[in-house]
């Protein structure tokens, strides 16, 4: 099914609801239909060969019945042109989780000869590591905005940035960013201000990249992954998503489409009472500091002037742990878990201080919210009255 190129444009909220699912009702179906099909039988093997002969040199999504879904799955290209309505790009490809998109899109770029990346700190902690690491071969010069130009080399494959930052909510001017790049393509890892805040191919970026499991799918019970991107590109990630393994399970993709379609609503939400928050804590003693992005959104990084493990211990109503984006609160500590992999001279360099916690704020009630962290704000008080009282 493909509906991106000929649909008409319409306000983010109602593509959030009807993309993907233009169909239904000829098919006389109101809910996705969900298939759950590994193969597909066929009695024509000469058709198929010679559609898997111009998927092998295209990379174009099949068209006609699915062969076999490491190939494709018809409930997942539904989340993809969804998505890809949602970032007004021309495609959109799925993967197992955000961390299978990145590596797909490191390896579609390594694949033609260009190995070395240029990045920009804090990225999110598994994508520092694997940029890092040398896990898969990549190079990566770690600059800021201002040192991009200077950082691409002539094998320089891609540019990486996240804005807002996963933690500190640093942001990027994403047009300065992708002036820049030159011709080198800047993937935007937009996982935090979703479409509804940013739509990053609107700046000049040329590649935008989502872990699903926090925003898009929205309830915590979904892990996934997605780029929506130019068709070129597209062709070369489906090809590595079909050699490397990295699909999307359509159950998946089913809850993600569903995600999908509240997600201006929770995100708008949450922003609100996010945006709150940061005001009440950037006017407590017990804080020493607030991150909130300019361009709003529902995360909150904070740093505490007690003991911030005290804050995680001593939260009652809001959920200690790691992820964001679901319609739960969840707190965590940065330095402790999302980040740890980091090593720790970058990690305090890309502004991830010790103190530094980070709040991913769902559909409660503020005041709620509110009570919650001011008991545990004041847990963390206490746990520092020792070190004050002794002088
Ligand atoms: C969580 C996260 C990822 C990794 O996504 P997974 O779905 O956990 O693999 C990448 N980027 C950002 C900004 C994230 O928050």
């Amino acid at each position: 099914m493909d509906t991106t190129a000929s649909a008409p444009t319409r306000a983010l909220a109602t593509e959030a609801v009807h993309a993907g699912r233009e169909d239904l009702a000829d098919l006389g179906l109101h809910a996705v239909p969900l298939d759950l099909s590994t193969t597909y039988p066929s009695r024509d093997s000469r058709a198929e060969a010679a559609r898997l002969d111009d998927f092998a040199v295209t990379g174009a999504a099949l068209t006609g019945p699915p062969v076999y879904s490491r190939l494709d799955n018809p409930t997942v290209a539904r989340f993809e042109t969804a998505l890809a309505r949602l970032e007004g790009a021309e495609s959109a490809v799925a993967f197992a989780s955000g961390m299978a998109a990145l590596t797909a899109a490191l390896l579609a770029r390594a694949s033609m000869g260009l190995r070395h990346v240029v990045a920009v700190r804090p990225l999110y902690g598994c994508s520092d590591h694997l940029l890092t690491g040398g896990l898969i071969g990549t190079e990566v010069t770690w600059t800021d905005p201002a040192g991009i130009s200077d950082a691409i080399r002539p094998d320089t494959g891609l540019v990486i940035v996240e804005t807002p930052a996963n933690p500190t909510l640093a942001e990027v001017d994403l047009r300065a960013v992708a002036h820049s790049c030159g011709e080198v393509p800047l993937v935007v890892d937009n996982t935090f201000a979703t479409p509804v805040l940013q739509r990053p191919l609107e700046s000049g970026a040329r590649i935008v990249l989502h872990s699903a499991t926090k925003y898009l799918g929205g309830h915590g019970d979904v892990l996934g992954g997605v780029i929506a991107c130019d068709e070129e590109f597209a062709r070369v990630l489906r090809k590595v998503r079909f050699a490397t393994g990295g699909v999307l399970h359509p159950l998946a993709g089913y809850l993600l489409l569903r995600g999908l379609s509240t997600l201006p609503v929770r995100v708008t939400s949450a922003s609100a009472t996010a945006a709150a928050l940061a005001e009440r804590l950037a006017a407590d003693p017990r804080v020493a500091k607030v991150h909130y992005p300019r361009i709003g959104g529902a995360m909150v990084a904070f740093e505490v002037q007690g003991d911030p493990h005290e804050v995680i211990a001593g939260v009652r109503l809001i959920t200690p742990a790691v992820s964001l984006g679901s319609v739960d609160t969840l707190i965590q500590h940065p330095a402790s878990i999302s980040h740890r992999i980091v090593d720790e001279g970058d990690r305090r360099d890309s502004g991830v201080s010790d103190r530094l916690l980070r709040l991913s704020v769902g559909l409660e009630d503020v005041e709620d919210l509110w009570e919650d962290l001011d008991i545990a704000l004041s847990a963390a008080e206490r746990s520092r009255r020792p070190v004050t009282a002794s002088r």
